[in-house]
């Protein structure tokens, strides 16, 4: 994934089906039914097909005591270069350093022959993008309850230096009972110095900071995790993300000029106008902080919901 100029670049328009990696034009064989460690000391069945993204597929399997995980698997013929083993090396560095309720855990790395493998805490509801498919856009109380655990996860990574780089909804799962997951740690950046700025161009179309794009002498930091907040908040309540276009250029230039509109029939509240409003600032020292964002009328004036019913994976729950 990421934008890599260098390196075949991948642009995905959140809407539209991701572009295959050059490395993925010939799918790889499927991994062995019994999945095993090269010591032999843990095996996993391989009980499901979940998804598959950039570099990766990611299987339901079953462990020794019966419980269900995800096992995201990568195929050692696309770590041929330097350059993807550092990148996989460093998701795993950072997924693994990561404990927290609204993050996909982390639990065993392994390889055999042919693959490199992640256990993860298994998320059977799919992702928030799955489920705006469905239900088309949130209501404001569902997207309190989605966001306050977003922003819960992203300041739990930003208190240790980690910088996501791709939260869209893709990327937040769901539990069963309806928690938000945040996931796929595969453009994450660890800020070893304070002050450090981060120069790769990379992220989603759709969900990239203007920083990203447009400020590359100075690079970018935690703020894009803030514009991707800022999205994500538009597109839960408005049901399609603020700067989508058919093309991806179109999208930048939309970026460029903070060009996005609340359409009248969507009854956005002016608390939520504000709020997206505050936080797409372009400069990215100007925009709120993740304290300020849940301070906001937008919060605080409305009610957060304590649990979402499953039954709003298809349909606008019942609060009552
Ligand atoms: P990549 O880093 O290659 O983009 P992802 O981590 O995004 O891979 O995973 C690809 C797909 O696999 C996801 O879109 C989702 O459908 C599925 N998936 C990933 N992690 C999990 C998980 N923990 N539980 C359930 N499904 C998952």
């Amino acid at each position: 994934k990421g934008m890599d100029p260098g390196a075949g670049a991948q642009q995905k328009a959140s809407s539209s089906p991701p572009l295959p990696r050059q490395n993925t034009k010939t799918r790889p064989p499927s991994p062995p039914k019994v999945i095993s460690d090269k010591s032999g000391r843990m095996h996993f069945n391989r009980v499901g097909f979940l998804g598959e993204g950039g570099f990766a597929r990611v299987y339901e399997v079953q462990d020794q005591k019966g419980s269900h995980l995800a096992c995201k698997v990568v195929t050692k013929s696309a770590l041929k270069t330097k350059k993807a083993k550092t990148k996989l090396y460093a998701e795993i560095k950072i997924h693994r350093s990561l404990d927290h309720p609204n993050i996909v855990t982390f639990l065993e790395c392994f390889e055999d022959e042919e693959n490199v493998y992640m256990t993860l805490e298994l998320c059977p509801s799919g992702s928030l993008m799955d489920m705006l498919r469905r239900r088309r856009r949130f209501t404001e109380p569902e997207t309190r309850f989605f966001m306050v655990q977003l922003i819960g996860a992203c300041h739990y990574m930003h208190a240790h230096q980690v910088i996501h780089r791709d939260l869209k909804l893709g990327n937040l799962f769901l539990d069963a009972n309806m928690n938000v997951k945040v996931g796929d740690f595969g453009l994450a950046a660890l800020i070893e110095n304070p002050g450090e700025r981060k120069k790769t161009i990379c992220g989603t179309p759709n969900y990239i900071a203007p920083e990203v794009l447009f400020d590359t002498a100075n690079g970018h930091s935690f703020e894009v995790d803030i514009w991707s907040i800022g999205v994500i908040l538009y597109t839960l309540v408005v049901g399609r993300p603020p700067f989508q276009t058919k093309e991806v250029k179109d999208i930048y230039q939309r970026i460029r000029d903070n060009k996005y509109e609340f359409p009248a029939d969507r009854r956005v509240s002016s608390a939520c106008q504000l709020l997206v409003q505050a936080v797409l600032t372009p400069n990215p020292a100007e925009r709120p902080t993740l304290h300020e964002i849940v301070d906001h009328t937008f919060f605080t004036q409305g009610p957060v919901p304590s649990y979402i019913p499953t039954s709003a994976h298809d349909g606008v729950p019942d609060f009552k």
